[in-house]
């Protein structure tokens, strides 16, 4: 969906949107392999206003994707939620006394090559800011045996351990010396 900036009122104007599940091969046809799509849809919430010589995206976001787990390599759903803020600018804006103010820290301003903002575009990114750099299934996922390739979440195998983390080694020392 394309909003044309120039038609905005000052007063903010409100997008409750929903991006279903095919949304995602629409957006990403290039699968990068960690993300393989939307796990039912996203809810997106976003007020567009004008700042200024900005305009102020600010939204929320929540739903799950179909993720790769970094250690087991399992397909799970992982849930997102993010909320944001960022500022749009088109073209490059001269810096005008004052306008500073409206620039914290930690904003981003986006500069548009025109009076457009594609929603689509801007979700994807907001979505792939609010994923995290390593996927895990869970906390305390065991991943993959790097000997056999058995997933250590549901079998153990017989594969020696070699060059442990020296606690375990003592551990297992240790269990020996007691059995
Ligand atoms: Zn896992
Ligand atoms: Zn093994």
């Amino acid at each position: 969906m394309i909003v044309r900036l120039k038609e905005l009122l000052p007063g903010p104007r409100h997008f409750d949107l929903r991006f279903e599940s095919g949304w995602w091969e629409v957006v990403n046809p290039e699968p990068d392999g960690q993300v393989l799509g939307l796990d039912g849809p996203l809810k997106v919430r976003l007020a567009l206003s004008r700042e200024g010589r900005y305009y102020a995206a600010d939204g929320s976001l929540s739903g799950s994707v179909r993720a790769r787990c970094d250690r087991c390599l399992e397909v799970y759903s992982h849930h997102v939620r993010s909320r944001f803020r960022l500022l749009l600018a088109s073209p490059l804006p001269e810096p005008v006394a004052g306008d500073s103010a409206l620039l914290e820290e930690d904003m981003s301003v986006e500069f548009l090559s025109d009076e457009e903002v594609n929603i689509d575009q801007l979700v994807r990114e907001q979505l792939y800011l609010a994923l995290p750099v390593k996927f895990l299934c869970h906390e305390g996922c065991r991943g993959l045996c790097s000997g056999c390739g058995a997933n250590l979440n549901y079998e153990t195998c017989t594969c020696p351990v070699p060059g442990g983390h020296p606690a375990f080694r003592k551990l297992e020392q240790l269990k020996v010396k007691m059995g």
